[in-house]
């Protein structure tokens, strides 16, 4: 019997859906024969509130597994979250958003008050634009991530996931048995030359290309990391690309983290401030410390700054 699926999107950008898309060829049999859609907003017209908007509960359907991409910003984003987790038996957070924040959870680094006002009024050509405040669903004091307002069973990281992580997570709700996913960082799964030092202690902005050889393998090219480049392989969680080579090193440029942290219960920017020092990279010459964070500022990863006072301003 087919397995009843839902689909929700929070605060979401649709590229973990179109990351199910890419699954290809093994899409078909998983649609056709194991799973049974029954809500997916991006595919179909399924209103929250009735078919007219005119109900006043939310109506997601009971299933057996859901997939729920984006963080939780907003009071809706809330209370379809806790409609998935009570009409779901098996809750999947599908993507980094949904896992750690993603890049929206950014904004947890700053006043949300004056963030708001930045996008809306600051960096706009538009004089009348202000913070949108009719007929928008009112948002939370800051993103958080899927796991922080309801229990989750599986979190599937990635931005976006990797299709066939995806499909095997699906198959393994089909076949009634746990799946088989990477627990490993994305170093474990380079093969670049390491020789254990850093060959500068300046950790560089990848302005200018690392160095390498362009007729070489990728195995003849010597770790970012050691060439003097933030690379955040050390604390990010491997997979983005199966069970293959890291698909940033692939193109010969720096692991930005898109997979969140490889210790779930760990400090990410503690773990790579001691990746850096064994690797003899001074933590004070990172440009913008905290956007190491970029995918992982939810579970209080990145907070507001506090205000330095006028006499710590001298
Ligand atoms: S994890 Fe990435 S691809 Fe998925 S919704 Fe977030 S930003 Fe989009
Ligand atoms: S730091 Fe980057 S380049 Fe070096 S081994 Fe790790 S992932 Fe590969
Ligand atoms: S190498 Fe890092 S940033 Fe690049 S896709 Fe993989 S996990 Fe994401």
């Amino acid at each position: 019997m087919a397995v009843r699926t839902v689909l929700e999107w929070l605060n979401s950008c649709s590229g973990c859906e179109i990351a199910i898309l890419n699954i290809g060829e093994a899409l078909v049999p998983l649609l056709t024969r194991h799973l049974e859609l029954v809500h997916a907003p991006i595919l179909m017209d399924h209103k929250y509130l009735g078919q007219r908007g005119d109900g006043t509960e939310f109506n997601i359907p009971e299933a057996e597994v859901g997939l729920v991409s984006g963080g939780v910003a907003t009071v809706e984003h809330l209370q379809v979250l806790l409609q998935m987790r009570e009409k779901c038996r098996i809750l999947i957070a599908l993507g980094t958003c949904a896992t750690h924040g993603g890049i929206p959870a950014l904004m947890n680094g700053q006043d949300r008050k004056e963030g708001w006002e930045g996008v809306f009024q600051t960096r706009t050509t538009d004089p009348g634009c202000s913070v949108p405040d009719v007929e928008v669903p009112a948002p939370l004091d800051r993103v958080y991530a899927c796991d922080e307002k309801v229990e989750i069973d599986l979190f599937l990281p990635g931005c976006p996931p990797n299709p066939a992580l995806i499909a095997e997570v699906l198959m393994a709700v089909v076949e009634d048995r746990d799946p088989v996913l990477p627990h490993k960082s994305v170093c474990d799964t380079c093969p670049v030359i390491r020789e254990g030092k850093g060959a500068v202690s300046v950790v560089r902005r990848f302005l200018v290309n690392a160095e390498f050889l362009a007729e070489d393998p990728i195995d003849r090219m010597r770790c970012l990391l050691e060439q003097g480049f933030m690379c955040m392989g050390p604390v990010t969680a491997a997979g983005c690309a199966g069970g293959g080579l890291p698909r940033c090193i692939a193109a010969r440029v720096p692991c930005r983290g898109c997979f969140g942290p490889v210790r779930r219960d760990g400090n990410q920017m503690l773990d790579m401030m001691n990746a850096l020092a064994s690797n003899g990279s001074d933590f004070k010459s990172v440009v913008d410390r905290r956007s190491l964070l970029r995918f992982s500022g939810a579970h209080g990863g990145l907070r507001p700054l506090r205000r330095k006072s006028a006499a710590e301003r001298g």
